[in-house]
């Protein structure tokens, strides 16, 4: 199989992924912290930056959760399967297909500035 130049993930998964990667960050720093155990400033610093990550995660995972309730469920063209759309333009959650909501942008390439251009024009009752 061709490997792809660009490669979209859709921003639920990027989020998600961030949110791991903060969680798994965390995790390490306390580790660290415990290894430092000597110096206790050093450890006490360690502990408390890595649980200010965990508990950032646990913010964007509650994040994502109310995304997921904005964001629109499609089914994709491409493979069939429910995903979910945040914006104008996002990719499919499993292969990866970009999808937009605007037919104006309909075949036209995939591009993330489509999203930020009329960010704020739509006032949320
Ligand atoms: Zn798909």
């Amino acid at each position: 199989m061709a490997e792809r130049n660009l490669v979209y993930s859709s921003k639920i998964n990027k989020i998600r992924s961030f949110a791991l990667i903060l969680i798994g960050a965390g995790i390490l720093l306390m580790y660290a912290g415990l290894l430092l155990k000597n110096t206790e400033w050093v450890m006490v610093l360690f502990f408390i930056l890595g649980l200010l990550m965990i508990l950032l995660s646990c913010v964007v995972y509650v994040w994502i959760g109310t995304l997921s309730l904005r964001a629109v469920p499609v089914v994709c063209p491409e493979c069939g399967k429910p995903t979910k759309m945040l914006g104008r333009v996002d990719a499919c959650m499993h292969c990866k297909q970009p999808l937009t909501m605007d037919k104006e942008l309909e075949g036209k390439e995939f591009d993330e500035k489509y999203n930020s251009n009329r960010k704020k024009d739509k006032s949320n009752s």
